[in-house]
């Protein structure tokens, strides 16, 4: 049978491997890179393979950068997610129809009843959809030792709420202070196309509306209270 687990460098995903791999499942992993995904992502999940000893397919769909320049430096954001759809969902789907994929694991939690609904049917392909964490009551701190137990938690959870695009729109302001700490070449990297999407676009789109991330990088603790957080999370297929 032809099974995958869709990985993300997330705790969600690298638990679910690991508790299909200790179960003794056969699958492969899939991961769809965005171009823009954190070092600690690439860094991790080669080590993930090599600890389960499974084949980890990487697809595309160009990358951020690309699409970004295509859509005009119009950055994306909650109403505007071509991210999500070009460089997530459009490789995954792709994959999973040219393999044949019969079943596709997802990372779900069980302590995410928002979530469980989530992704019943394939939007293309014969697929189905099981979900192996919500079945065995896993949740968020199960997930968290079991990847401990293998040394397999990435390491950005030290400074960042998620493992999403460095650039992603619903970072909170404590992510992105955090990216200028760990990560500043990235940081300036996000301002700059920031800087062309005010300069280019007739809404001059910004990460987060209002703000910029020019003056952000300047604000002090009490300034930075101000920022707004964000009105909902990366994707669930980019974080699981
Ligand atoms: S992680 Fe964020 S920026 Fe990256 S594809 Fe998902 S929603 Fe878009």
């Amino acid at each position: 049978m032809k099974q995958y687990v869709c990985v993300s460098g997330g705790a969600d995903s690298t638990a679910l491997a690991l508790l299909l791999w200790e179960r003794g499942e056969d699958f492969e992993m899939v991961f769809s890179d965005t171009g823009a995904e954190l070092p600690e992502t690439y860094w991790l999940l080669p080590r993930l393979a090599r600890q389960i000893n499974k084949p980890l397919r990487v697809v595309s769909n160009g990358s951020f950068y690309q699409h970004l320049v295509e859509y005009g430096y119009m950055l994306p954001g909650p109403r505007l997610r071509w991210c999500t759809r070009l460089l997530k969902e459009t490789p995954l789907d792709r994959w999973f129809k040219e393999q044949g994929a019969e079943v596709v694991y997802n990372g779900i939690r069980a302590d995410e009843p928002r979530r469980i609904n989530y992704k019943r049917k394939p939007r293309c392909g014969n697929h189905v959809f099981v979900f192996p964490l919500v079945k065995a009551g896993i949740g968020k701190k199960d997930v968290i030792k079991l990847c401990g137990k293998y040394d397999l938690l990435n390491p950005v959870y030290k400074w960042r709420s998620n493992v999403s695009c460095f650039c992603c729109f619903f970072q909170k302001a404590s992510d992105w202070k955090g990216l200028l700490k760990h990560h500043p070449t990235l940081y300036a990297l996000a301002e700059e196309w920031e800087k062309e999407a005010i300069r280019l676009t007739e809404k001059g789109y910004t990460w987060r509306q209002g703000w910029t991330l020019e003056a952000m990088r300047t604000m002090d603790e009490q300034q930075l209270k101000l920022w707004p957080e964000p009105e909902g999370e990366p994707c669930l297929i980019c974080t699981i």
